[in-house]
């Protein structure tokens, strides 16, 4: 049985001080805990044979296919503001596995043992943390939005040991690269001129940047990634996710959404909503998203400075006009998308103050983010307050100034509202279940209602509910 895997290792081509080559330290037992077959199928792989004890083996870092050449990669990041040399501590890439399609996708072990950049680490995950990464990863894509995604996870029949011990796992992530901001961090740091010049010729092959129409074909990488990540952000303000450690080495160059730690969704509306357990300033709460994400793209034209220009002014000038724009691009993507939420397909200038009052009036009243939009889209508005009345029948002005008819305008809402997201009571039920009684079946029906987000079936509905009062605040813990 041929697995079909196809490594080719262009990372590996770069200047040696890119990465590490070691591999992954290998597991007692590894058993498959939760396989994608989807994406094994996407990606031109047999389920079978990746299912198979050998497919495990190589899940589980005890067996490299053929053509893999395991390393860790070099990054560095500002961590809540603080600048560290980092690296793949606990992280394996195999290598880049092209598509029958010649589409070519990292494949990377996490939880792998340790590396030369583990520093106080054990390289390992614990079986939790990784199939919450699965199911929001997962549910993500199925959100269409930009992310990594998961492939498998295995348990190792090893124990690693946080605050108890747990269960430790191992996932596969795809990715369209892991390059990262942190990765044009550490060479702008640590490399030479030209071995930063490298990674963004590299950065700009790996992504189908053509820079040759470009004046300044490394300002267009800059702009590029901004408009990425503007357009990222903006999708995930719009569906409430909130990442939690955005740190520039969980910001990637392609745009995908990486690094699924202390993140969830929220629930009821507040932009000062956090999660994470060690983000005690809010740094990284919902509200401030866009703001850190402007912040990010900062840190990427620092590095990318010395390729900007020779005259160091003369650069910085260039790349504060070019991150200069960067709220205006993500506000512009955030109202597109807001806009299609509430069904309007015409721009009028007060669209905007429509709606701020919206999100105001969830706010005051602590409405669920999720279901105001679903109750609007499903007509089954239910709000009592005059307030929500008022801006009701404004609203419902606005879409009959627009001359389509109410199909299509509830249609559009369909297409952009979610019936349902992760909601994070249900998650930590599915892992429970999985993590402490073996039994996958509650994550899998989870997976599988999550799959078709706007599609508004029936047996979505159990999944609409919002958690009870009892259950908030809700926090998630860094121990992954
Ligand atoms: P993260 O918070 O997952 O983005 O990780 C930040 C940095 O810490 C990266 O360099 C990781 O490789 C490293 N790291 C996280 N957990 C571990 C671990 N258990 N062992 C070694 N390194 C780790
Ligand atoms: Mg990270």
């Amino acid at each position: 049985m041929k697995t079909n895997w196809n490594f080719d290792n262009s990372y590996a081509r770069l200047p040696e001080r890119f990465f590490m080559k070691i591999y992954p330290t290998p597991v007692r037992n590894p058993k498959m805990a939760v396989l994608n077959r989807s994406l094994a199928g996407e990606l031109g792989l047999c389920t079978e044979a990746l299912a198979s004890e050998d497919g495990v083996a190589v899940f589980a870092g005890n067996r490299i296919p053929e053509g893999a050449e395991p390393l860790a990669q070099a990054y560095a990041g500002h961590q809540f503001r603080y600048f560290n040399m980092l690296g793949d501590g606990r992280a394996i890439l195999l290598g880049e596995h092209v598509t029958p399609d010649g589409e070519r996708f990292d494949i990377q072990l996490k939880g792998s043992g340790r590396t030369p950049y583990s520093r106080g680490g054990d390289g390992r995950a614990a079986l939790g943390p990784m199939l919450r990464e699965y199911i929001i990863s997962e549910a993500m894509h199925a959100l269409r939005i930009p992310t990594t995604r998961s492939l498998a996870v295995v348990t190792t029949g090893e124990v690693v040991i946080r605050e108890t011990e747990l269960p430790g796992a191992i996932l596969t992530r795809v990715a369209a690269s892991h390059l990262r901001v942190g990765t044009f961090q550490y060479a702008a740091r640590f490399l030479s001129k030209d071995e930063l010049q490298a990674l963004a010729d590299y950065a700009m092959k790996r992504h189908d940047l053509n820079g040759e129409q470009a004046s300044n074909r490394y300002l267009f990488l800059l702009e590029e990634v901004m408009k990425k990540q503007a357009a990222l952000v903006a999708k995930w303000q719009l569906v409430g996710f909130i990442h939690g450690v955005m740190n520039t080495d969980n910001m990637t160059i392609s745009g995908e959404t990486i690094d699924y730690g202390p993140c969830a969704f929220m629930d009821v509306y507040d932009p000062k909503t956090v999660f994470s357990s060690i983000d005690t300033q809010g740094r990284y709460a919902y509200g401030n998203q866009p703001y850190i994400a402007g912040w990010n793209i900062a840190r990427l034209a620092e590095s990318l400075l010395p390729l900007l220009h020779d005259n160091e002014e003369k650069a910085i000038e260039l790349a504060q006009e070019t991150i200069g724009r960067f709220p205006a691009l993500y506000e512009t993507y955030w109202l597109e998308g807001m806009r299609t939420k509430l069904g309007l397909f015409t721009k009028e200038e007060e669209d905007k103050k429509l709606i701020g009052e919206l999100l105001h009036l969830m706010y005051t009243y602590r409405a669920d983010y999720t279901n105001t939009f679903r109750s609007l889209t499903l007509g089954e508005w239910n709000f009592c307050e005059q307030q929500f009345r008022d801006w009701y029948a404004r609203w419902q002005e606005r879409i009959a100034r627009q001359g389509v008819t109410k199909d299509e305008v509830y249609e559009r809402m369909r297409q952009n509202n979610p019936a349902i997201i992760p909601r994070n009571y249900r998650v930590e039920e599915a892992l429970t279940a999985a993590v402490e009684h073996g039994d996958y079946t509650v994550m899998e029906q989870l997976l599988h209602a999550l799959q078709h987000p706007y599609a508004y079936t029936k047996e979505q509905e159990q999944y609409a509910i919002p958690p009870e009062p009892s259950d908030r605040p809700y926090r998630t813990f860094c121990g992954t």
